[in-house]
């Protein structure tokens, strides 16, 4: 399937480093327990959850009596499935008349193009979306999302560069009330220099949105880039403080050899990840799929 198709690196790093490990050692003893910890450290699990999985490992094989190390790649499996399932559900909400989605990450993590894939992906399924640019800070921003709109005929609700982002996302609302569109999916700057006023930025963004809808944003997704690892953690942990982060979408998951970094924010942020990008083009996200990503991990 595409989203076994787009784990393809972390598949050879990952799934080929636990194979090596598997037939370098036969005897399951501290030393190959040590040994599967770097390994999934290597792969951006992190150190908190490598720490939880293999002891979590350590009683199973205990308790199933396993000897032999490829047996033991089973029962990681397992572990592993047993921990991205044990998680919520990953769909979106959708439930109200208007649907309203914040978008928020820092620069270049990919959450424009997300935009564009989800405007698109939400279309396919028959629903009437609206965009709003309410990234008005950084240069080429807004023209970017104008053109993932018109890729899927979906408007896009824009003032200038530098104009105040609140005041998109008012327009944006009232545009989409008027228009009864069923989604609006709102774009917000992510500059990281300056983190106080982002997170003031957002925090009158989210304001202004749930004063002109009750119970809005229903969803706020935070987009994270596969690629820099235990620096979206960091970032994930930061946003999550500022705000009501409902969701994770995990950006540029087919150029990272390290998908463990799934297994991190799985178990450390309680947050489930919605959406997984796995390339540039419009139809590449896809919904997170647990059992998909497992085996696309261990092939
Ligand atoms: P933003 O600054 O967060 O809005 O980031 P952009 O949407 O501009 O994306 C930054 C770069 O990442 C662009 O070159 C995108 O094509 C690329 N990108 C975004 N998502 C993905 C993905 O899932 N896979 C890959 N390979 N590239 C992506």
């Amino acid at each position: 399937s595409k989203f076994t198709e787009g784990l393809t690196k972390t598949r050879d790093g990952l799934a080929n480093a636990v194979n090596d490990l598997v037939y370098r050692f036969r005897e399951v003893d501290e030393d190959f327990f040590e040994e599967l910890e770097e390994v999934l450290i290597q792969a951006d699990v992190g150190v908190t959850t490598t720490m939880d999985l293999v002891e979590k490992l350590k009683v199973e094989v205990k308790r199933k009596n396993v000897k032999d190390t490829k047996e033991v790649r089973d029962v990681l499996v397992e572990v592993v499935a047993n921990m991205l399932v044990e998680e919520e559900e990953s769909e979106l909400d959708l439930s109200h008349e208007l649907n309203v989605i914040l978008f928020v990450g820092v620069n270049g993590v990919g959450k424009t193009t997300t935009i564009g894939k989800l405007a698109n992906r939400l279309k396919n399924e028959g629903k009437t979306v609206m965009l709003a640019a309410g990234d008005t800070f950084r240069a080429g921003a807004i023209d970017q999302l104008q053109v993932w709109g018109e890729r899927s005929g979906v408007p896009v609700i824009r003032q200038g560069e530098g104009s105040d982002p609140a005041a998109v996302i008012y327009d944006a609302v009232q545009a989409a009330k008027a228009r009864r569109v069923d989604v609006l999916i709102c774009d917000t700057a992510g500059r990281l220099q300056n983190k106080v006023n982002l997170m003031n930025e957002l925090e009158k963004v989210k304001r202004v949105i749930e004063r002109e809808i009750p119970g809005a944003p229903h969803e706020v997704l935070l987009a994270l880039d596969a690629t820099t690892g235990q620096n979206a953690m960091v970032q994930a942990k930061a946003f999550k403080q500022a705000t009501d982060v409902s969701g994770i979408v995990l950006t540029k998951l087919d150029g990272t050899a390290k998908g463990g970094i799934v297994l991190a924010i799985k178990n450390e942020l309680d947050l489930p990840v919605k959406f997984v990008g796995l390339g540039e083009k419009i139809d590449d996200l896809q919904p997170f799929d647990a059992e998909q990503f497992v085996y696309g991990l261990f092939g």
